[in-house]
């Protein structure tokens, strides 16, 4: 089957696709970002399997770069003539796009993904339904419930949301995906071995490690046999999990591809994984370049955040790269953070400078931190200031500063303007008012900047109703224990 992204034709290959016969409901994924990263998103293509292995109904996805998510990849059906929609929401920009995919949908509009079990009330007025959690074998009950009007006890109805507590589903991982859709994803033509979920770090910023916790890892037997399956259709495996080289038995698992005659792409990995024995495997496996995220440039920063990677690692992982012929290095760090000196900053374009000495090629990805809902770090002001206006003035010093820094050092450097971070600060903490504004597109950030303001450890959250698992009042002192570190 061929895919038309912008207008370009790409191959896609979908043993999944069901006929439509008259008298079947119509069900539609909907992915309002790239088809690069949708097509590589495990859960997505689970649901697409389960729903089209129900009797009496046909699932087509929609993706934002094929039709403006307004016609179906699968027959171009446009989605209006569908019955149910679910919205899966990843990343808060792509909040301003949903008001015009919905325009002339008049099916039951359902809403999940990671946006949503951070805190969706921004979005409650686009959608019928949130579901809340992983999706994976629960889609017939969600789909029976939104058929009958009922709720379950993850699928809630938007306008009741906030009230009462939800607890957030997580899904067995005693099975896996076996037969899968093949398309030109974020890892190449390739199969999806998740090889685990959540995380068992404990970074001060992320999100990942509070909302899809506990961290659970499958099984290498049950990972070998997709793989087995997966010989026949593709040459190349990408590892999937938030920390995939943390995996028990990763090395044991990469090696088995290999020898199976496979590429294999891992979705990340650790600085403090690497090891000569590691690095060897994935050049085996392909691996051409390498991407890490110390996150910070100096030690002080790197303990706020609790990465757990030093400076060692980093150069360490660099130096081995270097040494197995590895020819290029992306690295990541945020900025804006609590208690962030100019030597902080400093010390990002100085690390960068180091790495380069082992890979000439080496590129920086700098972003100023979202402090995001249900993470230790959720209280902090946007930008790390106390009064936010003087911070972003601050925050757009430092990215000028380190745009001139880095390209005096011919390090490439992909920094993005502050006003985007603050736009998903307010759409992550904000209330059901931002998401009106959407509606009616007047949003401006300036409007809601009450939301990139630090917030009191004693206040109601709006997402408090969200139950992840965790205990506040132990995310209440992990926050204080930091905040003493920067003091
Ligand atoms: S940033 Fe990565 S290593 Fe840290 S908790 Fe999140 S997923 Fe795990």
């Amino acid at each position: 089957m061929k895919v038309s992204l912008n207008g370009e034709s790409m191959k896609e290959f979908n043993p999944l696709t069901k006929r439509w016969k008259k008298g079947n409901k119509r069900v539609a994924i909907v992915y309002p970002s790239h088809y690069v990263s949708g097509i590589a998103n495990i859960g997505l293509q689970q649901m697409y399997a389960e729903i089209n292995s129900m009797e009496g109904y046909v699932c087509e996805r929609f993706y934002w770069d094929v039709f403006e998510c307004k016609r179906s990849v699968e027959t171009a059906a446009p989605l209006k003539d569908f019955d149910i929609a679910f919205f899966s929401i990843q990343y808060e920009e792509d909040y301003f796009k949903i008001p015009k995919i919905i325009e002339n949908f008049r099916g039951i509009k359902v809403a999940g993904g990671p946006c949503v079990m951070e805190n969706p009330l921004p979005l409650a007025g686009f959608f019928d339904y949130f579901y809340f959690g992983e999706a994976d074998g629960d889609v017939c009950e969600i789909i029976r419930a939104c058929e009958e009007g009922y709720e379950t006890e993850c699928l809630k109805k938007t306008e009741n949301v906030g009230q009462e507590k939800v607890r957030v589903r997580k899904a067995s991982l005693n099975t896996h995906l076996q037969t899968q859709i093949v398309g030109s994803g974020a890892y190449g033509e390739c199969y999806l071995l998740e090889v685990g979920r959540g995380c068992r770090r404990a970074c001060s910023f992320c999100i990942v490690r509070q909302i899809y916790s506990p961290c659970r890892w499958r099984d290498v037997k049950l990972l070998l046999e997709i793989a087995e399956h997966a010989k026949k259709f593709v040459k190349k495996i990408a590892l999937v999990a938030p920390s995939a080289t943390d995996h028990p038995k990763s090395k044991e698992l990469i090696a088995s591809l290999i020898e199976m005659g496979f590429l294999v792409s891992p979705s990340s990995i650790r600085a403090d994984t690497v090891d000569d024995e590691l690095i060897q495997l994935l050049r085996e496996g392909g691996l051409e370049s390498l991407t890490i995220a110390p996150e910070a440039g100096s030690e002080r920063m790197r303990k706020l955040l609790k990465k757990g990677i030093s400076e060692d690692d980093v150069l360490n992982a660099a130096r081995l790269a270097s040494e197995h012929g590895i020819e290029k290095i992306k690295l990541y760090f945020m900025i804006g953070l609590p208690g962030e000196r100019e030597e902080d900053v400093k010390a990002i374009v100085e690390l960068a400078e180091r790495v380069k000495k082992f890979v000439p090629r080496t590129s920086v990805s700098v972003n100023p931190l979202v402090p995001k809902p249900h993470t230790p770090l959720q209280w902090a002001p946007f930008s790390g200031v106390k009064d936010v206006k003087a911070g972003m003035t601050l925050l757009n010093k430092k990215i000028r500063f380190l745009r001139k820094e880095l390209g005096r050092r011919r390090i490439s450097g992909g920094i993005k303007s502050s006003e985007d971070f603050a736009v998903q600060t307010v759409l992550s903490r904000g209330g059901r008012e931002v998401g009106e504004a959407l509606a009616a597109d007047i949003f401006r950030v300036r409007n809601y900047s009450g939301y990139l303001d630090g917030i009191d450890t004693e206040e109601r959250l709006l997402w408090d109703f969200i139950d992840h698992g965790y205990r506040k009042g132990k995310l209440v002192k992990e926050y204080e224990n930091l905040m003493n570190l920067i003091e």
